[in-house]
């Protein structure tokens, strides 16, 4: 067994994890009247939201060196310089292709199901200021300050960073006495811290999902259980539809092997709801067992788990249709092609951790004039959704991951078919 695989029986432990805080934290919600509320209050904030809360703050504290370690080593030691333009255009836009067809489908299905409002009183939400635009979010990409992209976790700008630091770095390796060897030798390191605390994720999981229970027993979608259901829907379709499609129609690759293949890596973005965190298995998966070459899986899977986010997309794409409904606004064709693009925008600057995306849909909320209120309605159904849209999103890094790498002859069928 490598030092570098994910935890021994991860899958069962998690899904038993969050079994126990579903049960334990509906146990205390149902049966409040008998413990006394001290008792109550105590288990919620010191069990499962202190729990909860470290495995997010752990989860988070890894993604911005993790990012920028894997792109780093994995630019500055590519063996062909002159392919990476061809990967980079050709993965940016598969990127850009598969997320405007993850938010017309969303849109679609959202339409045909005649998606409903909310009827209840909408609490007030403080969205973030600043930094919500188009204008914005292109900005974000060229920091001018290298440490404070770092410090204010601006993964786009670190992206960008990271790739000419890659760039520079392959190019002067012979003069710098093979200093991106050492690079290499960090983001292994960084690897492992991820597979470290994931070895924690049960307890981490059985806490999120009690403090979660915690607040509102087991009726967690409660009145939005049309727009929940739609959503899982659209993105049940997404990846088992277009992500099928994709790999047929471009690379002639069976997507059952896939997916096989891919169980693993959609269960860590389940459990971490990063796609971030989940680079080193997403990376192992793409390159050992699809076959991927280092060279293509090195740059598209830490620039996907950044940038591509069809999960993200589809929900904003969604959660903007039902917050028009809710204030009873009709949105227009026009409206409708601006939410495509919107999401698009909004996906790409989610940071790749737990609820960005509900974050950035203040963006597609702010330039249709909608309220941002309405984002702490869906904030609170959004734990569960997280995890699965996290699932979507590094899926289609890794379907992107094997059509590049084929279409640059640099994927091994037979270790895919295998
Ligand atoms: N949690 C998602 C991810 O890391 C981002 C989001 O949609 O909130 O991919």
């Amino acid at each position: 067994m490598s030092q570098l695989d994910p935890p021994k029986n991860l899958t069962r432990n998690v899904l038993v994890g969050m079994f126990a805080g579903v049960f334990i934290a509906s146990l205390c919600f149902y049966f409040q009247d008998f413990i006394s509320q001290s008792v109550f209050l105590g288990i919620e904030k010191y069990l499962f939201n202190l729990g909860g809360q470290i495995f997010k703050n752990l989860l988070l504290l890894i993604v911005v060196p993790l990012v920028f370690f894997s792109l780093v080593s994995g630019i500055s030691s590519l063996s062909n310089m002159v392919k990476l333009g061809s990967i980079a255009s050709k993965t940016v836009l598969l990127y850009l292709l598969t997320t405007a067809f993850a938010v017309m489908i969303a849109i679609f299905f959202g339409w045909i199901f005649n998606i409903s409002g909310y009827e209840g009183e909408v609490a007030s939400f403080n969205a973030p200021a600043g930094e919500a635009s188009l204008y914005d979010t292109v900005l974000r990409v060229f920091p001018s300050n290298i440490f404070g992209a770092f410090v204010e976790n601006n993964m786009l700008g670190i992206v960008f960073i990271s790739i000419l630091f890659g760039i520079a770095l392959n190019l002067t390796d012979n003069l710098t006495d093979n200093l991106s060897k050492n690079f290499e030798r960090l983001n292994i390191v960084f690897m492992k811290i991820v597979l470290i605390i994931m070895s924690f994720a049960p307890i981490g999981v059985f806490c999120l999902m009690g403090s979660y229970v915690m607040d509102n027993g087991l009726n967690i979608f409660g009145d939005l259980i049309q727009y929940v259901l739609i959503l899982i829907f659209v993105l049940l379709f997404h990846l088992f539809f277009t992500y099928s499609l994709v790999l047929k129609f471009f690379a002639n690759l069976n997507p059952i092997i896939f997916f096989k293949k891919m169980r693993n890596v959609a269960l860590f973005a389940f459990t971490t709801s990063s796609s971030a965190a989940t680079i080193p298995v997403t990376l192992k998966t793409v390159t050992d067992e699809l076959g991927v070459k280092k060279d293509v899986s090195s740059f598209v899977v830490p620039v996907g788990a950044t940038i591509n986010m069809d999960g993200t997309a589809i929900m904003q794409g969604l959660a903007t249709m039902f917050i028009a409904s809710t204030v009873g606004v009709d949105l227009s064709m026009i409206e409708y092609i601006q939410i495509v693009l919107l999401a698009m925008v909004a996906s790409i600057g989610a940071a790749a951790v737990p609820s960005a995306g509900t974050i950035t849909l203040a963006l597609i909320l702010s330039s249709l004039g909608l309220p941002l209120d309405a984002i702490g309605l869906i904030l609170a159904v959004d734990r569960i959704l997280d995890m699965i849209r996290t699932s979507v999103n590094v899926s289609g890094d890794a379907a992107v991951a094997c059509v590049v790498a084929n279409s640059e002859e640099l994927l091994d069928k037979n270790l895919f078919n295998k």
